[in-house]
């Protein structure tokens, strides 16, 4: 078996080096002059699912520092360890964030919206997205919100407070809105991250109460969309289930937070989950199901395209992501 050493390959690279300087048209304008384009390409994704289309519409990512107590029940260096060995940046936790349009065909429905306008600036880009996707945001007719944290429904408002989606029929889960949009849990919840949230859905809902839609676990929330009760992380927080024909896909919005921490440690208690215990058995519980019958799954924070399969690894799962196609 050939060893290909550090040194053998810093050798050849700078015997190619040496070779390409004695090359006497190396260095002409026409081999150098390309400008360095300095920006990402849109990112959407489309499959099928079915008969329907479903297009992942990021609305970006960020790298955040990971902060004391960022998992409840684990010390900080088992946590900074799994993040490194993912190739984070070292102390901190690359978090994207993915938002999905299903067309069933009859009806164009958006699950969860992004940061919305402000936030950003590697966030808030759903808008931008679903420009370059050819999705206009007045065609959308539902946008169901799997939970009420502020990067799934920021985006229902554009920077003036206006409607994103004016067309669209807003639909939370109801048990959700009763612990939200609760004056005295309000009052009650004064943790730094609660205190937020309560903000932002006051900002996005204080005017939209006669308008939004409240549903319940077990329902279809549109055509084909079926709602599964994953609370835990929050105290209605829903998955979605989009079935058409033998295709299924499932919209576990936050039962798992980046996989390569929680997906692989599903007893892990995330800062952001409400009732902790109660998180963990819903990870364990849909995670389950989605190994046992091999179900494709879109996770909020998986990364671009966040699309993939949960297979049982050690004491938790493991992410297989599906590879990219370029036909539908
Ligand atoms: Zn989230």
């Amino acid at each position: 078996m050939t060893a290909l050493t550090r040194r053998r390959l810093l050798a050849g690279a700078s015997a190619a080096g040496a070779a390409l300087a004695l090359t006497p048209f190396a260095t002409t304008s026409s081999q150098a002059a390309a400008p360095l384009a300095g920006k990402q390409a849109p990112s959407f994704y489309r499959s099928k699912v079915g008969d329907f289309e479903v297009t992942v519409v990021s609305d970006g990512a960020r790298v955040a520092p990971i902060p004391d107590g960022y998992v409840r029940n684990v010390s900080k260096e088992p946590v900074l360890a799994a993040a490194e060995a993912a190739f984070n940046p070292k102390g901190s936790l690359f978090a994207p964030f993915n938002p999905v349009v299903v067309n069933t065909g009859s009806k164009l429905v958006l699950l969860d919206t992004g940061f919305g306008a402000g936030i950003g600036p590697t966030v808030g880009l759903l808008q931008s997205t679903m420009a370059a996707a050819g999705i206009d945001p007045k065609a959308i007719d539902i946008v169901v919100i799997s939970h009420m944290h502020g990067d799934h429904i920021l985006g229902l408002k554009n920077a003036d407070g206006s409607l994103a989606f004016p067309n669209a029929e807003i639909k939370v889960p109801a048990n959700d809105w009763a612990f939200w949009m609760n004056d005295d849990n309000m009052a009650k919840y004064q943790d730094p991250f609660n205190k937020v949230q309560m903000g932002f859905n006051r900002k996005i809902f204080s005017d939209l109460k006669d308008k939004v839609t409240r549903y319940e676990a077990g329902k279809e929330v549109a055509p084909g969309i079926t709602a599964i009760d994953a609370s835990g992380h929050t105290p209605g927080q829903c998955a979605l289930l989009i079935a058409s024909g033998s295709g299924r896909l499932l919209f576990q919005a936050d039962v798992t937070n980046v996989p390569d921490l929680f997906l692989r440690n599903p007893d892990w208690h995330v800062m952001f989950d409400h009732e902790p215990e109660k998180a963990a058995a819903t990870r364990r519980r849909i995670h389950d199901m989605a190994a046992a019958e091999k179900l494709l799954v879109t996770g909020y924070h998986y990364p671009f395209p966040s699309l993939g399969y949960s297979e049982k690894a050690g004491s938790g799962y493991r992410l297989i992501p599906v590879a990219w196609s370029p036909v539908i």
